[in-house]
């Protein structure tokens, strides 16, 4: 077995670049080839059904039958003219990354047995019933309606993978209940449209909608495929279980933005190449920090096309990974001892006459706009803090998350010295006086002369989970493998509420008789004081910040299943009904749904763990320690007992050494286990999984630590399992 480390080391030593062929012609031209688009709409659908789809994409309007038949019509035209054969509603269950179910296009043309022809109606293309009972419900299904639909969803195009039509839908229950992540984020989403539009009609009548922006940035390592498939950790559980931390890691910090190892230089290219296909427009692609970790992040879009530009890029990643002989890990913390990896989210909101509401406007009008959206989100996070750190926390996150690491597991914002010092101006003065602001230009900053805003965006602040950068907010706290939809669900509702609150706490002092800039004014700067304890420049990773966090009352909690109880609290239920973004039960169901998932994946890695301690780590260990023995055996034939003494000295201490590691492996195993037992028997799912958390993760790390320490003492050519070393550096 040692031979089939040695093995797949040699032949990933070996391995070439794999030549990647460009599609022909410029991005440009094949960019979204795969997507039914606007342009598609046009070619294939008549000049009354684009106008029709694109009411219903732009401003919500229903789809009738007649129309979703002609649509559905183009469509399975146009799919077939690029060689669909099949075609599948393609949905987000609670689990990370998506479903899909694949139907041909075929039907008799008659009776039975007649022949075929090709069909796609309207009815297939809006709704289908998948088998929604094997997909996470949090008893959702069982208490109410054994069936689950899904239901198209017309503003993220159709697109076309290998031989299939792939439809972005919801997936919801009979009842109506959202199993899924794109149900509530179309609903979030629309809820922070209407809320900032009527904001912004206190300063330009002319925004009928704001769209909610998101720009992901994708981390993952790559790894040999070879090198993986001998390290059943990462193949069961995405992650390293064991492994001593190798002499050189990321210290020299000579990873990041280095040059690109050619094999992954063509992995990327492919990656891209395939993404314009299906118009993800891919911008940035650099190394990470950690050896043998990327990045990818395309240009900004939409939130609800953007989060599904990003699922789909996550499985494009892990197709073209094996071509290129490397597997893709997205797991949030795959190597102890180096950073993770995250998906930090860029998001923002602008409207439909093209201003970004976080972006420093040029008139003062703009800017008192400018300043209303970011204080209203610094309310929206303060309030919300516990919530938005649960829409992020999953079992594998939490290992970044409050570890020595970015970001800490405390939410708060960085806002950079320039905007922090206009807040505190415009808190401390009464509004009517003229406000200064320093740096490059001296300007007024006036009740209705907010200034020309300049900010330098050179001002950063790599340890917030939540920082302003310049024309956006940045949610850093997002793990890798996460759907964006959970994050960006949250987030926007809780703004969409916000700014319901602002707007009905400015209208009644209009009503008694202020003026709009005043009142406007008069209410953020008593939000500015209010939400104080949520800005913070200084640096996140410090215990400091830990306990001045405390006392300044955020959410400290580190345990994944408690912090789930956010989404639960009077307040969060209130506000995501108030929203129409979630029922008090959808609420409850979905929090069933993400404790069991944490206990699974705790239970598997468990498994995992227990697994390569017996058999893989501890039989090495004996065969080598028997090794030892053999020769103590020797020399002191040859020698004498007596001088055997000194001379095998050293193999006798290895040899205690060893049996001291493999009981206390052995032993934690079986602590883990009975833990295990005990905690399997909880009914409660909640209970449960705080069993797990508290009673079975402990043993982690107890058995890493002595794992590891065998790992340092067996010889090299026995250890079986890829070292860090060689998962890290060969590429
Ligand atoms: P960083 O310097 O933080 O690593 P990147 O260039 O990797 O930045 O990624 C920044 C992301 O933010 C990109 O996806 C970019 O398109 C996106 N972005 C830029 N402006 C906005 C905006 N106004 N709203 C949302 N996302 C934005
Ligand atoms: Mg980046």
């Amino acid at each position: 077995m040692a031979n089939l480390r040695f093995q797949v080391v040699g032949e990933a030593f070996k391995k070439k670049a794999v030549a990647v062929e460009a599609p022909k012609g410029l991005t440009s031209e094949y960019f979204g080839k795969y997507v039914f688009g606007r342009e598609q709409m046009a070619k294939y659908l008549s000049k009354e059904t684009v106008k029709v789809i694109r009411d219903v994409i732009d401003n919500g309007a229903t789809l009738d039958r007649d129309i979703a038949n002609h649509v559905a019509a183009g469509m399975k035209q146009w799919a077939m003219d690029l060689g669909a054969t099949h075609y599948t509603h393609w949905f987000q269950p609670l689990t990370d990354g998506t479903a899909e179910k694949h139907d041909s296009f075929i039907e008799y043309a008659g009776a039975p047995g007649e022949g075929v022809i090709e069909e796609f109606s309207g009815k297939l293309l809006v709704q289908q019933e998948p088998d929604a009972s094997s997909f996470p419900s949090g008893g959702l299904r069982n208490t109410f309606e054994a069936r689950g639909y899904s239901a198209w969803d017309p503003s993220s195009p159709a697109f076309i993978v290998d031989d299939t039509l792939c439809i972005p839908t919801v997936f919801i229950s009979y009842t109506g209940e959202s199993l899924d992540y794109k149900a509530p984020l179309l609903k979030a989403l629309n809820a922070v449209d209407k809320a900032a539009v009527s904001v912004c009609q206190y300063f330009d009548k002319n925004v009928k909608k704001v769209y909610s922006y998101l720009g992901w940035e994708q981390e993952y390592f790559l790894v040999d495929e070879g090198l993986y498939a001998t390290r059943p950790d990462l193949l069961l559980t995405g992650r390293t279980l064991v492994g001593h931390e190798s002499a050189k890691n990321q210290q020299l910090e000579d990873h990041y933005f280095g040059a690109i190892p050619e094999r992954v230089q063509a992995f990327m290219k492919e990656i891209e190449f395939e993404a314009y296909k299906y118009g993800i427009p891919c911008k940035t692609r650099h190394n990470e920090v950690a050896p043998n970790q990327f990045e990818l992040a395309p240009i900004f879009g939409e939130t609800n096309l953007a989060s599904d530009q990003n699922l789909l890029i996550m499985s494009i990643m892990k197709r073209v990974a094996r071509k290129h002989g490397f597997r893709v890990l997205l797991h949030e913390k795959p190597f102890a001892g180096i950073n993770g990896s995250g998906k930090h989210n860029n998001w923002s909101l602008g409207t439909n006459t093209g201003v970004g509401l976080f972006t420093p406007g040029k008139t003062a009008s703009e800017n008192l706009q400018f300043v209303t959206f970011i204080v209203n989100t610094l309310m929206a996070v303060y309030k919300n803090n516990a919530l938005l750190k649960a829409s992020i926390m999953t079992a594998s996150n939490a290992h970044r998350l409050g570890a020595n690491e970015a970001p800490p597991a405390i939410i708060s914002i960085f806002l950079g010295s320039q905007l922090s010092a206009i807040l505190d101006k415009i808190e401390k003065n009464s509004g009517d006086e003229a406000l200064k602001v320093d740096g490059k230009r001296k300007v007024s900053l006036g009740i209705a002369k907010l200034p020309e805003v300049l900010l330098d965006n050179t001002d950063r602040n790599r340890t917030s989970p939540f920082a302003f950068t310049g024309n956006r907010f940045e949610f850093r706290a997002v793990g890798s493998s996460a759907n964006c939809g959970s994050a960006m669900i949250a987030l926007n509702t809780a703004v969409a509420a916000q700014l319901k609150e602002f707007k009905t706490a400015v209208d009644a002092k209009i009503a008694k008789g202020m003026g709009k800039e005043e009142a406007i004014f008069s209410v953020l700067k008593a939000y500015i004081k209010e939400c104080k304890a949520i800005r913070f420049d200084g640096n996140g990773y410090s215990d400091e910040w830990k306990k001045e966090a405390k006392k300044r009352g955020l959410d400290c909690e580190t345990s994944v299943p408690k912090i789930y109880d956010a989404y639960t609290t009077k307040a969060s239920i209130k506000m995501f009904e108030d929203c129409k973004v979630f029922t008090a039960k959808e609420l409850e169901a979905r929090n069933e749904v993400k404790w069991e998932i944490y206990t699974k994946k705790i239970q598997i890695e468990a498994r995992v763990l227990g697994d390569l301690v017996l058999n893989h780590i501890i039989p090495v260990a004996t065969r080598y320690q028997s090794m030892l023995l053999d020769n103590v055996f020797k020399i002191s034939q040859v020698y004498g007992a007596a001088k055997a003494k000194k001379l095998a000295a050293h193999d006798n201490s290895t040899i205690e050494d060893l049996s001291e590691h493999i009981s206390a492996v052995k032993g934690f195993v079986e602590q883990m286990v009975e833990a295990r037992k005990v905690a399997n028997k909880i009914k409660d799912e909640k209970k449960k999984a705080l069993a797990y958390q508290e009673t079975v993760l402990p043993f982690f790390d107890q058995i890493r630590y002595h794992a590891d320490k065998l790992e340092m003492i067996v010889d090299d050519e026995m250890w079986t399992l890829p070292k860090y070393r060689e998962l890290l550096f060969i590429r």
